[in-house]
């Protein structure tokens, strides 16, 4: 079965890091046309990559970055723990990625897509469970992760909540790690404590994924975010490499930017700003790692200046439940980033992000609702990207990565074209 044209496509401007614009001029179409080869194959404007075109660009990637025959197999670059005959993983942490295994993962997340959009279906893991053990609250990691495993065909076993849990007896981590391995095949695990994920991964050969340890990480959080942020760049003709992030909100005990800063120090030359109220700064671990990286880092505890020639904003939300004595008395309305915000600091063609849950009360200091029909507000975009990222992940960690293309058939009912008012771009 030949692969997706839009696969082969995006995989080719990941690797030879290029803008859509950049990529068309190489291969020698009009932007235009390459845009309707990347439009999924329902929509009225999609056409046909001549099969000529498709050769060609096998060519240049060949020319130009020749891999190893197996280099699509793996996408971890080491992992943590392997089971008994070396073979299952556990996903703990963003470090255990190399930037060939974020593309590795990238282009299954890509092959992905017709199942997340519900044009097809797929059963490759029909029969197996997944135990989706949330002692923290969510809504969008723990439904997603469940959605993604139900996709590929298996079945979930929920818990929520620390209080309705064994570990509110006194069990320990070890204990309910085994247990649960006998019960499911793979487990995603979120926790209010650092490390407890690990923990976790170390009781069990069944692979382990954390959803959310405390204020360590949240790495499939990042993952979702860089693979939304590379697709919004493709399109408004910027690179990774090179690119000015801004970071801003809680970054001491916002996770999601803790993996997302790490991830970032793949991709060469990246300049950081990090922003945030006194108190509440990024880690120096982090930091500290960045600059060895070689990635420029500045400072700042005041929201506005020097955004201007920033690529992508990226907002946190105040984890005032993770508080241990600070106090946000200096978090002033300088840190809601609404409209007004949006137009005085940022440029027109800057991409705006944020992991989500944000505050909506009226006067919150979070992103604003008054940005959401902006096309540079890539919000529910990230969060529709968590379904093609954490079925790849899973698709990778359970084997079944090289089967989804040819097991996929036909979805048996219609799924709207949009499946909310602010799905417009592609
Ligand atoms: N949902 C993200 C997390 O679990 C961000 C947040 O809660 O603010 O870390």
């Amino acid at each position: 079965m030949t692969t997706p044209q839009q696969v082969v496509l995006r995989d080719a401007m990941r690797r030879l890091d290029m803008t859509r614009d950049a990529f068309a001029d190489r291969i020698g179409c009009r932007r235009r046309t390459l845009d309707t080869w990347l439009l999924p194959d329902e929509s009225s404007e999609f056409r046909a990559m001549p099969e000529i075109a498709r050769r060609f660009v096998q060519e240049i990637l060949e020319r130009a970055a020749p891999r190893s025959p197996d280099s699509t197999q793996s996408v971890y670059n080491d992992g943590l723990t392997a089971d008994a005959g070396g073979a299952m993983r556990h996903l703990l942490s963003v470090e255990q990625f190399d930037r060939e295994g974020v593309e590795a993962l990238f282009r299954l997340a890509d092959v992905m897509q017709p199942i997340a959009r519900r044009r097809k279906v797929t059963r490759v893991l029909e029969g197996a469970v997944l135990a989706n053990l949330f002692f923290e609250a969510s809504t969008r990691t723990r439904v997603s992760f469940g959605a993604a495993f139900c996709r590929l065909g298996g079945s979930v076993c929920d818990t929520t909540g620390f209080t309705f849990s064994s570990m509110a007896k006194g069990e320990s981590i070890h204990d309910t790690s085994r247990v649960i391995s006998g019960y499911a095949d793979a487990i995603v695990v979120r926790h209010p404590e650092q490390g407890a994920v690990t923990q976790f991964a170390r009781a069990t050969y069944v692979p382990v994924v954390n959803g959310g340890d405390g204020p360590g990480e949240h790495p499939t959080q990042a993952l979702l975010d860089l693979y939304t942020l590379q697709r919004e760049f493709s399109r408004v003709g910027k690179q990774l490499d090179g690119a000015h992030i801004a970071l801003m909100g809680d970054l001491k005990y916002g996770r999601t930017v803790h993996s997302l800063m790490k991830l970032l120090g793949l991709y060469k030359g990246v300049r950081f700003t990090l922003i945030a109220p006194p108190g509440l700064d990024m880690p120096s671990a982090i930091v500290e790692q960045a600059a060895r990286n070689g990635n420029a880092v500045e400072v700042r505890s005041v929201p506005g200046p020097g955004l201007a020639n920033v690529d992508m904003l990226y907002a946190t939300r105040i984890q005032k439940e993770r508080f241990t004595g600070e106090s946000i008395e200096s978090l002033d309305n300088r840190f809601r980033i609404d409209r007004s915000f949006v137009e005085a600091n940022c440029a027109p063609d800057v991409v705006l992000m944020h992991p989500l849950p944000r505050d909506s009360t009226p006067g919150a200091i979070d992103l604003s609702t008054d940005l959401d029909r902006d096309p540079r507000l890539a919000i529910f975009r990230q969060t529709d990207n968590g379904i093609p990222v954490r079925m790849a992940i899973f698709a990778q960690l359970l084997k079944v990565d090289q089967l989804v293309q040819k097991s996929m058939r036909d979805a048996t009912w219609t799924a709207p074209s949009q499946v909310g008012p602010e799905d417009t771009l592609e």
